[in-house]
C-alpha cells in the first residue's frame, strides 16, 4: 500500500482549510469524509459572522464552495469512517471499517456533534416523529405548528429564529433566568413576537400522542418544583456539542469532555508527532467556523514544516 504524506480526518471548515493550504503546498492531501460531509454548516441556515461575506452565507454553500476550493488545489476525498489510529515509528496506520490507509501525516479535523439530553421519549420520537437537532433541515415539516427549542445559547436563538419562518409559535426552554447566546443573538430572539421564553425549565420528557409522534415537553420549572406540559408537536433540542473523538481513545490524551488536549504552547499538535488536531474536536472555547478554519490552516502549516524536517 502506497504511503500518503498527508491524510486529513474530516470535510468540516478545520479539514478543508487544512486540505486548501496542503494542497497549495503540493502535498496531494487525501481527505476523508465520514458520516456528514462538510460538517456542522450544512446545517447552519446563514452564516452571518465569517469575514468576507457582508450579506452572510448560506452554510451548506459555503462549504460546497471550500470543498471546491481545496479540490482545485489537488485534494482528494473518500468516504471513510475512521475507528482507529495505529502507530508504526513515524507512520499513522488508519483503520476504517474494512479499508486501512498509511499516512505520515494525519490532521484530525472530525468535528463535534450534537449533544442529546437522555429524557424519556427523546430516542423513540427522535428523527421523523418530532424530536431534532437541525431547524435548518426539519423545521419545515413544522410549517403552522407549536415547537420548543431547548437550549439558551446561540445555537438555540439561532434555531428559535429560524423556526419562527414556518412555525405558529416557538417556546425557548431555559434552565437559567438569563440566555448565554451573545448579546446581538438574545435581543433579536427576546424581541421576536411569535418566541417565548420559558425561564427555569429543566425538560423531563417528551411526551407523545396516540400515534407516537411528540404532543408536548414535559418540563420542571425550577423554580416552584412544579411539573408542566408545553404543548408543541416538534422539540428542537440544541444544547452543545460533544466532540468526535472516540477513535483517539488510549492514544491521545482527552478532557473529561472528549476535546483532545494539544501540546503546551500549541493550539493543534498533539503528543504524537505529525498527527495534529483542528477545529471543534480539540477547541472547546471558542467553537467558531472562523476559528476552525485558523486551526485547520495553523495544522497545514505545521505539517508541511514537520515533514520538510523529515524528509
Ligand atoms: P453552548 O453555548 O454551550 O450552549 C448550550 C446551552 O444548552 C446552554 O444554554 C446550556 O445551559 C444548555 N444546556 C446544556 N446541557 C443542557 C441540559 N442537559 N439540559 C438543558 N439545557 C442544557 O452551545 P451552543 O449554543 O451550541 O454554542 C456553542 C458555540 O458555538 C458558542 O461559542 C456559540 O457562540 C457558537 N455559535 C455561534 C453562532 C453564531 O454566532 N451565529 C451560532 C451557533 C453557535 P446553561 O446556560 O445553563 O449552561
Amino acid at each position: 500500500m502506497a504511503i500518503e504524506d498527508i491524510i486529513i480526518l474530516g470535510t468540516g471548515c478545520a479539514g478543508l482549510t487544512a486540505a486548501i493550504y496542503t494542497g497549495r503546498a503540493q502535498l496531494n492531501p487525501l481527505v476523508l469524509e465520514g458520516s456528514q460531509p462538510g460538517g456542522q454548516l450544512t446545517t447552519t441556515s446563514e452564516v452571518e459572522n465569517f469575514p468576507g461575506f457582508p450579506e452572510g452565507i448560506d452554510g451548506y454553500m459555503m462549504m460546497d464552495n471550500l470543498r471546491k476550493q481545496a479540490a482545485r488545489f489537488g485534494a482528494r476525498y473518500e468516504h471513510a469512517k475512521v475507528d482507529s489510529i495505529e502507530l508504526d515509528g513515524d507512520k499513522k496506520i488508519l483503520h476504517a471499517g474494512d479499508k486501512t490507509f498509511e499516512a505520515r501525516i494525519v490532521i484530525i479535523a472530525t468535528g463535534a456533534r450534537p449533544r442529546l439530553l437522555g429524557i424519556p421519549g427523546e430516542q423513540e420520537m427522535y428523527g421523523g416523529k418530532g424530536v431534532t437537532t437541525c431547524a435548518t433541515c426539519d423545521g419545515a415539516f413544522y410549517r403552522d405548528m407549536d415547537v420548543t427549542v431547548i437550549g439558551g445559547g446561540d445555537s438555540a436563538c439561532e434555531e428559535a429564529l429560524f423556526l419562527t419562518r414556518f412555525c405558529s409559535k416557538v417556546t425557548l426552554v431555559h434552565r437559567r433566568d438569563t440566555l448565554r447566546a451573545s448579546k446581538i443573538m438574545a435581543e433579536r430572539t427576546l424581541a421576536h413576537e411569535k418566541i417565548e421564553v420559558c425561564w427555569n425549565a429543566s425538560p423531563e420528557a417528551v411526551l407523545a400522542d396516540e400515534s407516537g409522534n411528540a404532543r408536548a415537553l414535559k418540563v420542571k420549572k425550577l423554580d416552584s418544583g412544579d411539573s408542566v406540559e408545553i404543548p408543541c408537536k416538534g422539540v428542537f433540542i440544541a444544547i452543545g456539542h460533544i466532540p468526535n473523538t472516540d477513535f483517539v481513545e488510549g492514544l491521545l490524551e482527552r478532557d473529561e469532555n472528549g476535546y483532545i488536549v494539544p501540546e503546551t504552547g500549541s493550539q493543534v499538535q498533539t503528543s504524537v508527532p505529525g498527527l495534529y488536531a483542528a477545529g471543534d474536536c480539540v477547541d472547546h472555547i471558542y467553537r467558531q467556523a472562523i476559528t476552525a478554519a485558523g486551526m485547520g490552516c495553523q495544522s497545514a502549516i505545521e505539517a508541511e514544516r514537520w515533514l520538510a524536517e523529515k524528509t
